[in-house]
């Protein structure tokens, strides 16, 4: 493995921003486009890194900054050799800024406080004060020892209006120059692996904002781009508008990443058809945890896919009709696996009639079985767009 990190457009689509890139880690190369699972408590959601492995993940976001920080603390993460050895992923991992979750913690009370230099909450266990700003924030994900860290930044709310997002804005500027300069000093983990510094996009819904954001993130030259906020991946025809508007200034060698996009199959297929390469969502397994498994095939049609329901591609809530709610009494004796067509460990052995008694009686095995597929169907979608984009 190489001690470094780079990132290489391989092949554009012909008449899309859709692409192929390879990514450089030191835990290894990713190919794009490709979906993250998401690792919030250093560990998938009843997925082992063998069923990972299994269903083509390379990259993961593996250990939330915030979660780590709460339980089990840096301590135990370092003195184990980082985050990768501590879960036992051998390939590439990013981890996020803590942002997000103390985004979530603030609009919730008074349990965090944000200002201007970062946000201080209490352990939600020991009441021990944590501050996590832009310094402690890219320190944190050196112990985590994550191959790509992302900038701290202030989510920017939907509900707020331009005062809001502009002063969101402002505050994710001002910190991703204290982030780089943190970052800078040594860009390598705590255990002498490069590190790739991501800065993140925010502005809300609207255009002047999105475009001063971007202006600024790229005067900073940092190794790759994510486009955040409360919106994206939440409020798809937006997110897809919001890529539109920032697309023409990104440039071609550098990774792009929409964050928290992924509710469905169909949400990556459109969002790689705007330019995006990589995207995380807690979704795919919390919608297998809660009996939504994805239906649906991927169909390619005018150049490119769509991940359709066999018998309802006519319907405009095309959507809602990929899943199997697996709870329904007309599951109980079919035997026909979740999507006769996929070629997961769960679908090649296992049939609707035997999920939907586990998941009547809610057995753990369910949980493990019920989430290879989703996470499964999420890299198949990632695998055929490259082979498409690969032949076109
Ligand atoms: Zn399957």
């Amino acid at each position: 493995m190489l001690n470094t990190y780079q990132s290489t457009l391989i092949k554009k689509h012909p008449s899309l921003p859709a692409r192929i890139m390879r990514i450089v880690t030191p835990h290894g190369e990713v190919l794009t486009p490709t979906f993250m699972p998401v690792g919030t408590r250093a560990m998938l959601n009843y997925a082992t890194p063998t069923d990972l492995e299994a269903n083509g993940s390379r990259l993961i976001l593996g250990g939330n900054t915030y979660h780590m920080l709460c339980t089990p603390g840096m301590d135990v993460i370092e003195s184990v050799g980082g985050m990768h050895k501590f879960m036992g992923w051998p390939h590439a991992m990013l981890t996020d800024s803590g942002g997000f979750q103390v985004f979530s913690l603030a609009k919730k009370g008074s349990v965090c406080i944000i200002d201007e230099d970062g946000a201080v909450f209490k352990h939600p266990l020991t009441g021990k004060i944590i501050h996590l700003n832009p310094k402690t924030s890219i320190q944190t994900q050196k112990m985590i020892g994550a191959d790509i860290i992302m900038a701290f930044d202030q989510c920017t709310p939907e509900a707020g209006g331009r005062e809001t997002a502009l002063a969101a804005l402002d505050r994710t500027h001002r910190w991703l120059v204290l982030s780089k300069k943190e970052h800078e000093k040594n860009p390598s983990s705590y255990y002498g692996l490069r590190q790739a510094l991501f800065g993140i996009i925010q502005g809300g819904s609207f255009r002047d904002l999105r475009e001063q954001s971007t202006h600024f993130i790229l005067q900073q030259d940092l190794d790759g781009i994510g486009i955040g906020g409360e919106v994206i991946g939440f409020n798809m025809p937006k997110t897809c508008e919001i890529i539109d508007w920032v697309r023409p200034m990104l440039p071609e060698n550098k990774i792009r990443y929409t964050m928290g996009v992924g509710l469905g199959p169909q949400d990556l297929i459109d969002v790689v058809a705007k330019g995006i390469d990589i995207f995380d969502c807690v979704a795919p397994t919390r919608n297998a945890r809660h009996g939504t498994l994805y239906y649906g095939e991927i169909i390619e049609r005018d150049g490119w896919l769509a991940f359709e329901h066999p018998q309802a591609r006519t319907q405009v809530s095309n959507i809602e009709k990929c899943r199997i709610l697996i709870k329904k009494n007309n599951y109980a004796k079919d035997d026909a696996p979740i999507m006769p067509n996929c070629s997961c460990y769960t679908c090649q052995h296992f049939s609707r009639a035997y999920l939907h008694y586990l998941f009547k009686e809610g057995l753990i095995a369910y949980f493990h079985l019920a989430s290879i597929h989703n996470i499964h169907v999420m890299q198949a979608v990632c695998t055929h767009m490259r082979e498409l984009i690969l032949k076109v």
